[in-house]
């Protein structure tokens, strides 16, 4: 699909979504980045409960963490398909990106939404890798997926706003010097919209943690940062607002839609990698006198899951390419982050029954990446609440909420 489509009568012309492999150069550096952080690293990190920290140094210091960051302020402003990309090739290497991946997203609402100081005083510093901008706290245990009845308190008291309540799941805040904190600013009986009374504010984790922010880290099911934290009068200043009060929901929205589409290009990663260990395997174990690859209880479920990769992959380029053309992409976005998850668990799961007993061996590292894949499906958004968007928002059906 290299041209531009555009609808009959529509006025609109659609941008151009490439096709084979664009970014050839960032995906031959990524890969030989990848090279020196084998399946041993990954295995030794979580069975250390560690966090990648040489990864992510070898990772920033290439420059590639802060792609999307505009040249003035140091990074390289390549447009999303491009974070993409480099997402995609360090999963399909069968590294992990969940430790580093939210300074991609994040970037685009300081970008987009940020005041000309905040950009000055931070994106230098988080171009340079001097400073870490990793964490976004949005869930609260009450609340859950229930985004605009969130319940952490932000009053104004001179020129500071006064932060209390708790979230849930906030990654990465022990390994994160910034983060962005969606808040309540004016009470839920009291908002004009439905959409309205939450506020982004930019908190610096350094001069937070001990002063009313405690952070109580959470173990998964995977090798990932996470946390509760507790805010009890914290002070952050009016000057860390981001865009405009009360209207935190519409910025929070525009990075949502860069996550989906960066973390959608992940689980491709994922695809590729379980696919291509599955084609291998399958091609050189010999049961009963030939490959078991030669088998279509083997070799169908594989081509099934190629076929769903090829595409979600379709989807995600579309997405990407909408979002980078300044169009809308909501439902894109959505979608690219339902079918590649989807086809990332079904990769997964035929890769496991490939191997047999060979994939619970944890030097497989299939199952490892078989548990990261499962996450997608729930985090940074569940699959339902993508359906529903879809149902609502793109159908015209009643909403459940
Ligand atoms: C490893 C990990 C990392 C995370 N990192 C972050 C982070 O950095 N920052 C952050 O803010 N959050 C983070 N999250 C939270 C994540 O975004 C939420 O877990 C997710 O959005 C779902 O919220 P919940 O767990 O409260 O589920 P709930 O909202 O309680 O929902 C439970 C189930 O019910 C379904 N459901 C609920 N309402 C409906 C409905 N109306 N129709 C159909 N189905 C419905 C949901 O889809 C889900 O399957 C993380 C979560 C995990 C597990």
């Amino acid at each position: 699909m290299s041209e531009a489509a555009s609808n009959a009568g529509d006025e609109v012309s659609l941008p151009t979504v490439p096709y084979g492999e664009d970014y050839p150069e960032i995906r031959r550096s990524i890969q030989a980045i990848c090279k020196d952080f084998p399946g041993e690293y990954w295995r030794d990190q979580e069975s250390r409960k560690e966090h990648a920290a040489e990864f992510t140094a070898a990772m920033t210091e290439s420059g590639y963490l802060s792609a999307l960051i505009p040249e003035e302020y140091g990074g390289a402003g390549l447009p999303l398909r491009a974070g993409g990309v480099i997402f995609e090739e360090i999963s399909a290497a069968g590294c992990s990106a969940s430790n580093i991946r939210a300074q991609m997203y994040m970037m685009k609402m300081l970008i987009k939404h940020g005041t000309q100081a905040q950009k000055d005083k931070y994106l230098p510093g988080i171009s340079s890798g001097k400073l870490r901008f990793q964490s976004f706290g949005v869930t609260e245990p009450t609340t859950g997926s229930d985004t605009l009845n969130l319940k952490t308190r932000a009053v104004r008291d001179g020129d500071h706003y006064v932060v209390n309540g708790q979230k849930i799941w906030t990654s990465r805040a022990l390994n994160s010097d910034l983060m962005t904190l969606l808040v309540r600013t004016t009470p839920v009986n009291e908002r004009a919209q439905r959409t309205d009374g939450l506020s982004v504010l930019l908190v610096d984790i350094r001069d937070s943690v001990g002063k009313g922010m405690t952070i109580r880290p959470i173990e998964t099911m995977v090798n990932h940062q996470t946390n509760e934290i507790f805010y009890d009068n914290l002070r952050v200043p009016v000057e860390n607002l981001i865009g405009v009060e009360n209207k935190g929901f519409r910025i929070i929205l525009d990075g949502m839609n860069s996550e989906r589409i960066l973390v959608a290009h992940e689980s491709l990663g994922d695809c590729r990698y379980f696919i291509d260990k599955a084609v291998k395997y399958a091609n050189d174990r010999v049961v009963f006198g030939h490959p078991i690859g030669k088998n279509q209880g083997i070799q169908f479920p594989i081509a099934r899951a190629y076929a769903q990769y090829k595409a979600a992959d379709l989807m995600v380029r579309t997405a990407a390419a909408l979002f980078d053309a300044g169009l809308p992409c909501g439902e894109q976005a959505n979608m690219a982050r339902l079918l590649s998850s989807e086809a990332a668990w079904a990769s997964g799961e035929e890769c496991m029954q490939t191997h047999g007993g060979y994939s619970m061996a944890r030097e497989y590292d299939i199952e490892r990446k078989w548990r990261g894949a499962r996450i997608q499906r729930i985090a940074p958004i569940s699959t339902n609440l993508i359906l529903a968007y879809i149902g609502h928002n793109v159908l015209g059906l009643p909403k459940s909420y």
